[in-house]
């Protein structure tokens, strides 16, 4: 089991849940943005935002933003130790650096000091764009390179008799993601944040982290995760919760399962579910906060056969000629008009307990 760090209230490694991550992507002096967006991404169901602190200004900001929020906060910080010092002084719940860009030992060590002082973590993050020429020279840019290159600055932070550390080790290219972690997994016992970086647009980004994030999970291998989507930060939140329920690692709060439609569908049932998963969302995460058991929920394209199918499903609705059939384990309830089937479903899921 690795080890475990805190990043405010949310623990990560040594057996606790995943830990989702976002990154936020308004300017972070833009103070109430980031508070919007971060309310967002709260919303969605993320444990841990990041945000990039590229200048004195955005470090400033970054203590404005902590005092208005309960979310714990990741500063991003790229090749300058001040901003990483000012960050953490701010109130920073956990710096993200990669020591290999920050420079000679005195400024890393700066940075380390600065966070043993408010005993915070350090994420090591490297990726296959940053790789040291020596690395680069001996191993190329694989995965070798980029698992060398995270042991290296964590043995260079562990000179500095600093071990309150994360790990990331990321590229584009998923095979190479999955091996570095793989090694670096062997090699070390710190937790594990993964990710697949510039994963792309949606469609392509979700699929390169379903394969890249499933296939570690699978094998028992991240403790924190970030699925990276060039777009609203909040897709990549549901995109993480989607894979690790994929993965068995949690359960949906309300599982929506739907048939691939066929000749027998007389219903638009595309549009259908689709606003039955917008619209059950924030029902589900209610529910979880209320302790109550995951629900799962299914959307049949046709009477003749997706009650039957969809037996298993707690709520269900099968479309018929312009209706829908709402059934529940299976069971007749009632008939509805097309425009009323989710809204129908909506008021079941609400008061399922007491159905
Ligand atoms: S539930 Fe009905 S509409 Fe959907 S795939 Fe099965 S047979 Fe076709």
């Amino acid at each position: 089991m690795k080890k475990q760090i805190q990043v405010r209230q949310v623990k990560i490694g040594g057996g606790a849940p995943v830990a989702v991550q976002s990154m936020l992507n308004v300017h972070t002096e833009d103070v109430e943005a980031c508070l919007a967006q971060i309310k967002r991404l709260e919303d969605a169901g993320c444990d841990i935002v990041r945000l990039a602190v590229p200048t004195m200004e955005a470090a400033a900001a970054f203590g404005e933003i902590r005092k208005q929020t309960d979310m714990p906060l990741v500063a991003d910080i790229h090749f300058d130790y001040r901003l990483a010092v000012a960050a953490v002084e701010n109130g920073a719940d956990k710096i993200r650096i990669n020591p290999g860009n920050i420079g000679d030992d005195d400024r890393v060590k700066a940075v380390v000091d600065a966070c043993k002082k408010r005993q915070i973590p350090i994420r090591v993050g490297v990726n296959s764009g940053s790789l040291e020429k020596d690395l680069l020279e001996l191993y190329g840019p694989t995965a070798r390179a980029l698992a060398e290159s995270a042991l290296r600055n964590v043995r260079r932070l562990e000179e500095m008799d600093f071990t309150d550390i994360a790990v990331s080790l990321k590229s584009s290219d998923v095979p190479t993601t999955i091996e570095a972690y793989r090694l670096v997994d062997k090699a070390c016992d710190y937790p594990l944040h993964i990710g697949v970086t510039e994963a792309g647009t949606r469609e392509s980004g979700i699929i390169k982290s379903a394969v890249g994030l499933g296939t570690l999970l699978m094998d028992g291998i991240g403790d924190t995760m970030r699925v990276s989507l060039t777009g609203d930060p909040a897709a990549e939140v549901t995109a993480a919760r989607k894979i690790l329920a994929a993965c068995g690692r949690e359960k949906e709060p309300i599982n929506i399962v739907s048939c691939p439609t066929c000749g027998r569908t007389k219903v638009d049932l595309e549009t259908i579910v689709l606003q039955v998963e917008e619209a059950l969302a924030p029902i589900g995460r209610k529910r979880q906060e209320e302790g109550k058991r995951p629900l799962t929920v299914a959307v049949m394209g046709c009477e003749v056969n997706g009650p039957g199918e969809a037996r298993e499903a707690d709520l269900g609705v099968a479309g018929g000629n312009g209706k829908g059939l709402l059934f529940r384990k299976g069971e007749k309830l009632k008939v509805v008009d097309e425009s009323e089937i989710t809204s129908a479903l909506v008021e079941l899921v609400k008061h399922y307990e007491d159905i």
